[in-house]
């Protein structure tokens, strides 16, 4: 049995794991990331939590891992092993892998979370077996892992993949990234978010308001897909709307790389096939190829560990 380590670094916690070559995690730590005492710190934390598995590797006489994995959120030099940026963290122009390296003798391999995400899926989950992918995390933000030709694909600038920022809608919601009507506007959680909260303010009649007691600090995107689940017609506007938005990036994405796939992940991915029915129809509507012809949309199957999971596997593709 071969070993590795996953380091996911978050913005809010650091989650690291032991994982074998079956894609099982034997033991896992979380520590807080508290991105406001500065690189050193943090990274102090994660090299603390590695060596704290390397040791438990030891004594369980298992074998001593064969690298290190870490997916940062971010724009990652995966060949250098610098974070290039990551603003979640605070971190520009770092090299976290000569950081690591000066503490603990093992290969490290870095890369951006999303792409992180793409390559555990590839290695243990949805994407086994296929060779042209997209994976899409779709959780705060939306980010992509693009696969091709069963190798991650960076682009020129290490940027591939930014799917999140997509113009869907002209004059459209205002993005973190300074433009408007971004994919990641209309479909990641807080857009459902600030829809369920505007629609405890105008909707007298909706079981957003029972899930919620009508307090806006409860609304969450669970809440908005439970109520829609249930029949709710204001949620599932709601859900409907984002699930077309949704297809229609899709739709852009399989346009340009003619995937066999596209594996949406992330927290948002967890209301599960109701939510991939509703894609269907703005996908279709959008994709060039409607004859049937075109990339299955599935589930992430790695779920809460992904991005554990996603890091151990770095070293593998
Ligand atoms: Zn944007």
């Amino acid at each position: 049995m071969k070993t590795y380590i996953g380091v996911d670094v978050g913005g809010t916690g650091i989650k690291t794991g032991l994982v074998d070559d079956e894609g099982r995690i034997l033991y896992k730590t979380t520590k807080p990331t508290e991105v406001e005492r500065g690189f050193k710190e943090v990274i102090g934390d994660v090299c603390d939590s590695i060596i704290e598995l390397l040791n438990r590797a030891r004594k369980e006489e298992l074998a001593e891992p064969e690298y290190i994995g870490l997916g940062v959120p971010g724009t990652v030099d995966a060949e250098k092993g610098i974070v290039i940026y990551a603003p979640n963290l605070f971190w520009e122009n770092i090299s976290v892998k000569e950081a690591i390296s000066d503490k603990i003798n093992l290969p490290v391999f870095m890369d951006n979370d999303a792409n992180s995400a793409a390559v555990g899926e590839k290695i243990w989950g949805a994407g086994r077996g296929i060779s042209n992918f997209v994976c899409i995390t779709l959780g705060t933000g939306v980010g992509a892992g693009i696969i091709i030709n069963d190798k991650l694909y960076r682009g020129t600038f290490n940027n591939a993949g930014e799917v999140g920022h997509i113009t869907i809608l002209r004059d459209g919601p205002q993005c973190n990234c300074g433009k408007k009507g971004c994919l990641e506007t209309l479909v990641a959680a807080p857009a459902l978010v600030k829809k369920g909260i505007d629609a405890l303010k105008n909707e007298k009649d909706t079981l957003i308001r029972d899930l919620t007691l009508g307090e806006p600090i409860r609304v969450n995107a669970k809440v908005i897909f439970d109520a829609a689940k249930m029949g709710d017609r204001v949620a599932m506007d709601i859900v409907k709307e984002m699930a077309y938005y949704l297809g229609m990036g899709i739709a852009g994405i399989v346009n340009i790389l003619d995937p066999a796939a596209i594996i949406i992940g992330g927290g948002v991915a967890a209301a599960g096939n109701f939510l991939l029915s509703l894609v269907e129809e703005g996908f279709r509507e959008h994709c060039f190829n409607r004859n049937g012809r075109i990339a299955k949309v599935l589930l992430a199957k790695l779920g809460n560990d992904a991005g554990i999971m996603g890091a151990a596997a770095l070293g593998m593709i």
